[in-house]
């Protein structure tokens, strides 16, 4: 029996993949890979390695999480060292707590390597820092896949009037949904936010606008997944602190 290496493989620029990440990539007999995972980072695997893909495409699994589960336990049964990597961090949204369950139920050893969250690094290479003294002492990471108003909702909306940064991932699809929802619950229409789309790789694009404006920019803009969402002052602070795209 191996053993599993959870892995976080960064938000998309591979030189934001961590040392540890990458040692254990090196090593891996199998790597088991979602879509968000870079794919360059599998030629750093050697050469016998082998390659399971997993991804997920917009919420809708390509396999199903058991059998993702079933999949890695498998592979630790027949291999020394398996790698799963995901996209960011693996227990951000990761469902990363889930594979270790199922493994550690099933006494297969594991580690978690966390990598780094597309939340935090995806704003920056926008120029977006999501706390800043004076402008944002606080931030939250909100899955922006829920409907806002759906019946027994496990968000607190209520918790969003706060002057503090909120980032949404999985959320573009329910853009105009969470904005008017924040306008709902108190949050001023001219807030500052941002949507940032393919961040930290050579195909980033983000658009700025507030809650009022924001979806329709972003509709105008075409802009495609991942991508996740900004909201709060410190989205002003980008036109100072761009430092990727063009600045205007
Ligand atoms: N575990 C991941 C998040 C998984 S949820 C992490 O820590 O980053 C997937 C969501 O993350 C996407 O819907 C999107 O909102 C966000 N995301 C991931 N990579 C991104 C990227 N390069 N640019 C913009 N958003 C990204």
């Amino acid at each position: 029996m191996g053993k599993v290496y959870l892995t976080g493989a960064g938000p998309g620029d591979i030189d934001l993949l961590t040392v540890k990440a990458l040692r254990v990539v090196r090593e891996a007999d199998v790597i088991i890979y979602d879509r968000l995972a870079n794919p360059d980072i599998l030629k750093e695997a050697k050469p016998e390695c082998e390659f399971v893909y997993v991804g997920k495409q917009d919420g809708r699994h390509t396999l199903p999480q058991d059998q993702i589960n079933e999949v890695i336990y498998q592979k630790a049964m027949e291999h020394e060292k398996v790698v799963r990597l995901k996209g960011g961090d693996p227990l951000v949204f990761g469902r990363g707590g889930e594979e270790a369950k199922y493994l550690r139920e099933r006494g297969v050893k594991f580690e978690f390597i966390p990598g780094v969250t597309s939340a935090i690094s995806v704003p920056a290479y926008a120029g977006i820092p999501v706390t800043h003294r004076g402008v944002a002492v606080s931030f939250k990471v909100v899955t922006g896949h829920e409907t806002p108003n759906k019946q027994h909702s496990q968000v607190d909306w209520e918790s969003m009037k706060a002057d503090e940064t909120i980032i949404f991932l999985m959320g573009l699809h329910n853009l105009q949904n969470i904005a008017e929802n924040l306008i709902k619950i108190g949050r001023p229409k001219e807030t500052p936010c941002a949507v940032v789309s393919k961040g930290t790789t050579p195909e980033q694009k983000s658009v700025t606008g507030t809650l009022e404006t924001i979806y329709s920019k972003v509709k105008e803009a075409k802009i495609e997944t991942p991508a996740l969402i900004v909201v709060g002052k410190v989205v002003e602070l980008k036109e100072d602190l761009e430092w990727i795209e063009e600045p205007k």
